[in-house]
């Protein structure tokens, strides 16, 4: 789900702002998810109290907002929106949500001020009944759909690519929900995961090349009911087992006959899952795209091990919580060096009001982590994270064990260079701020540098003195698709080449 910056309704026709000028210090200098959703069939009714449940468990995949939309016997729609975590939705609202039918949806953190409207689930009154819809993903055609739109006459009430998906159903002009689908998903490129109710009837439904996971549960009997969520945490949760994913392309649904499926795309679209799923989206306990996050990115360490071969043996291998912690463990698995959960994480420190500057920001990621001194000191220290985006984190990161006594830094990324932006659902910096690239920042280059330019040794140089580690080394592409079991993969991050 995208915001347009571009297309914001003008300020008395906004609703009420409110502040996500909240950031985790960790994970600030990742890539982003963009959305969790799920939606939930239970014959037994108050679904959405399970969705609520679910939404628990996806509350990594976004933090700046969370909400849930039912629909009761009438057919009318009810829902609940906040700002914020989950746990902002107050529990007696949602057991009061009614109906066999719900969807929920949780949203990433932006860091800028953003509006009320703007949370999902997005409720309108259509050709084709109350319509509820929750997406995961973007629509890489946003700004000319959105200006077409509005050319032909269209009001639009959010600053959300998802409003344009309604608005596409709409003017389909087809009374038939598959039919008007097909044509929404015709006018839109990109990536989506999406949810939705319509006039009494529950869907699912993915983009051709997969590339946001999607997977149905079952509840277990007695209970008879069926679950559609971004990730298998979240059946987990509500205890229901994994069926299977929602195919790329596929439009599920769900009721009291149980589950039906329609190929609505077409099938011989190669599938191209995002890797970054693997590598550090997914919780580690999920099972995406057919593997388990935690095993790949031990297997994604074992790689980085292998490609230090040539090398000499670090003395410890020291995870930079949480990210960099199955990695670590397949590293240490590989090269036979110990492993040392070295640097603690507090979880009494949450999120933080965006701090203005770096000593701020320094001391609060240090009020948020600490090195253990007596595993590092006087040590060839092995550190391992997921990637690199911006790299501040990193830095202080190096620093700081350096403070406690290491005698050197090695510092190991489990994901190949970053050095593109990703415009299919995940929030990234603009190319000229992903740190590969800052490497050229004194030179005139063209609008894009190449991705093989962005990722040479030279570059790789410059960002080892800036993070300043005493080695550093990326992951391969070719390390990564063995981790991943050469399955087809969107890298376009990593390598230029995007599925859409
Ligand atoms: S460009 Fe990168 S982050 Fe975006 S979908 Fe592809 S692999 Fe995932």
């Amino acid at each position: 789900m995208r915001q347009m910056p571009h297309a914001r309704p003008p300020s008395a026709a906004r609703g009420p702002m409110f502040p996500s000028e909240y950031v985790d210090t960790l994970h600030a200098d990742k890539l982003h998810e963009e959305c969790g959703v799920i939606a939930v069939y239970r014959a037994s009714g108050n679904a959405a109290a399970l969705a609520h449940r679910g939404l628990f468990a996806l509350q990594h995949r976004g933090q700046e907002a969370a909400g849930l939309a039912s629909i009761d016997d009438q057919g009318e729609l009810h829902s609940l929106r906040s700002p914020g975590l989950v746990a902002a939705l107050p529990l007696d609202a949602v057991s009061a949500l009614p109906g066999c039918m719900a969807i929920g949806h949780v949203r990433y953190s932006t860091v800028t001020v953003d509006h009320a409207e703007n949370i999902q689930p997005f409720l309108a009154t259509t050709p084709l009944g109350r319509l509820a819809i929750a997406h995961n993903g973007n629509f890489k055609n946003a700004d000319s759909l959105s200006a077409d739109l509005r050319q032909d006459g269209a009001l639009l009430s959010t600053t959300m690519d998802t409003e344009l998906f309604v608005h596409l159903l709409t003017r389909s002009r087809k009374t038939d929900l598959h039919a008007a689908l097909r044509i929404a998903c015709d006018g839109v490129i990109g990536a989506y995961s999406l949810t939705l109710l319509c006039g009494q009837r529950l869907l699912a439904l993915r983009d051709a090349h997969g590339i946001r996971p999607l997977v149905i549960g079952r509840l277990p009997e007695p209970e008879s009911g069926w679950v559609v969520a971004s990730e298998t945490c979240a059946l987990r949760a509500i205890g229901a087992s994994l069926v299977r994913e929602v195919a790329p392309g596929e439009l599920v649904e769900l009721g009291p006959t149980g589950l039906s499926s329609t190929q609505l795309l077409p099938a011989s679209v190669q599938p191209a899952p995002c890797v970054f799923e693997l590598i550090y989206f997914a919780r580690p306990d999920s099972e995406i795209f057919g593997q388990s996050p935690h095993e790949a990115r031990v297997r994604m360490g074992m790689e980085l091990a292998e490609q230090d071969r040539d090398l000499p043996r670090p003395d410890v291998v020291v995870p930079v919580p949480d990210s960099g912690v199955s990695a670590a463990v397949g590293y240490a698995r590989g090269s036979g060096v110990p492993f040392e959960m070295a640097i603690l994480r507090s979880h009494y420190v949450g999120r933080t009001f965006i701090l203005p500057s770096q000593d701020a920001r320094t001391q609060m990621l240090r009020m948020k982590l600490s090195v253990i001194a007596a595993a590092v000191a006087g040590k060839r220290v092995l550190l391992v994270d997921d990637s690199l985006v911006r790299g501040n984190t990193a830095r202080q990161i190096v620093a700081m064990v350096r403070e406690a006594g290491a005698k050197e830094i090695w510092l190991r990324l489990a994901s190949p260079p970053i050095v593109m932006p990703c415009f299919l659902g995940i929030d990234t910096p603009t190319q000229s701020e992903l740190l590969l690239n800052r490497a050229f920042a004194g030179e005139r280059l063209a609008k894009t540098l190449p991705a093989e330019r962005a990722s040479s040794a030279e570059a790789i140089e410059w960002v080892r003195r800036f993070v300043g580690a005493d080695h550093l080394r990326y992951l391969s592409q070719d390390g990564l698709r063995r981790a991943t079991f050469d399955r087809p993969f969107c890298m376009g991050c990593m390598d230029g080449r995007y599925p859409v």
